[in-house]
């Protein structure tokens, strides 16, 4: 097995290029796992760890670009005021050794419909920025990017630079069910943004359809139907959890039913948009 080292993001993508075969490897928890229990035995790997360029935070024109290499811990440590919802998101995370390791560039890489960073990205309106060294970058709305199971719009010569979100400017939660507290892949998970300024909120919903995605109709309905100046109504807020567990297509696996993820989802979508709410009204009585 070749074992590549760039050391710059143009070594990089210089070296996908040449062999798009390459298997990037950036903290290693997924990579790893899949090697150690023979799932795949790449040609090449090629490992992203010395690209300092993936490590960057940044604010670029209001917008936050977080590198693809960022761990977890960085983010919960130094984004839980800007997104809330992904810090919220990789505080369950497996354990500390694995949020120390792992990134959101991994999660995306895998594209698992179980990755735990995906519904915050969907329902903040994340772009992914990827590139490639013949073809350079392209931007990829979150809603985009998730192609089937395991499967994203990623070509095989590029790599994934860093993801953008806006700051929060409204109140987000996530919120997973798992069969134990930690240490534990969704049975499903939800997330919600409130963006207040658009008098729109953004959802995202994981586990329970072959890709993470959003409950557009529930978005739609919340859009005609929330009064932004009164009390959240018990029938808006029951027919958004009906409409978000429409959303989704689950299947019954060893983490659990059909039945249960949709019953789940409807739980997590009042639960969390409830949250939202009252911080959103509280920070506007104050
Ligand atoms: C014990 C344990 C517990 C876990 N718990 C959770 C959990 O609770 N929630 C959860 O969501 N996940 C969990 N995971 C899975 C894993 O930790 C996450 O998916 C993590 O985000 C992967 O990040 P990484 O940097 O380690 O990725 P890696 O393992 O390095 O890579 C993952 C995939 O992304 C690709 N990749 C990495 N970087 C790039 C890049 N820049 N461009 C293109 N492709 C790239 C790799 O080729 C690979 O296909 C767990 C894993 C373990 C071992």
């Amino acid at each position: 097995m070749d074992f590549l080292r760039p050391t710059t993001w143009e070594e990089a993508l210089a070296a996908k290029a040449d062999q798009p075969e390459a298997v990037p490897i950036q903290g290693g928890t997924d990579v790893m796992v899949e090697i150690n229990f023979d799932v795949r035995r790449p040609v090449a790997l090629l490992d992203l760890n010395q690209v300092r360029e993936l490590h960057d935070v940044e604010l670029v024109d209001g917008v936050q670009r977080v590198g693809a290499g960022v761990p977890y811990v960085r983010i919960i440590e130094e984004l839980g005021g800007a997104l809330p919802g992904l810090a919220q998101a990789s505080r369950t995370v497996g354990s500390p050794q694995i949020r120390n390791r792992g990134s959101v560039g991994g999660n995306l890489g895998a594209a698992s419909p179980a990755g735990d960073s995906h519904p915050p990205l969907l329902a903040g309106d994340a772009v992914i920025e990827v590139e490639s060294r013949d073809r350079g970058v392209r931007l990829i709305p979150a809603t985009e990017f998730y192609l089937g199971v395991k499967r994203s719009a990623l070509e095989p010569d590029e790599l994934i630079r860093a993801f953008r979100m806006k700051p929060a400017e409204g109140p987000q939660y996530f919120s997973k069910v798992g069969t134990r507290n930690a240490m534990v892949i969704a049975v499903c998970s939800f997330a919600v943004a409130l963006h207040p300024g658009e008098r729109r909120v953004g959802t995202g919903i994981g586990s329970a359809a072959p890709t993470p995605r959003r409950a557009l109709e529930a978005e739609e309905f919340l859009a005609a139907e929330l009064d932004w100046d009164a009390r959240l109504d018990p029938a808006v807020l029951k027919r958004f959890g009906e409409l978000c567990a429409a959303a989704a297509s689950p299947i019954d696996d060893v983490r659990g039913t059909a039945d249960y993820r949709r019953h789940a989802l409807a739980v997590m979508a009042r639960r969390t948009l409830t949250w939202a709410w009252n911080d959103y009204r509280k920070a506007r009585a104050a």
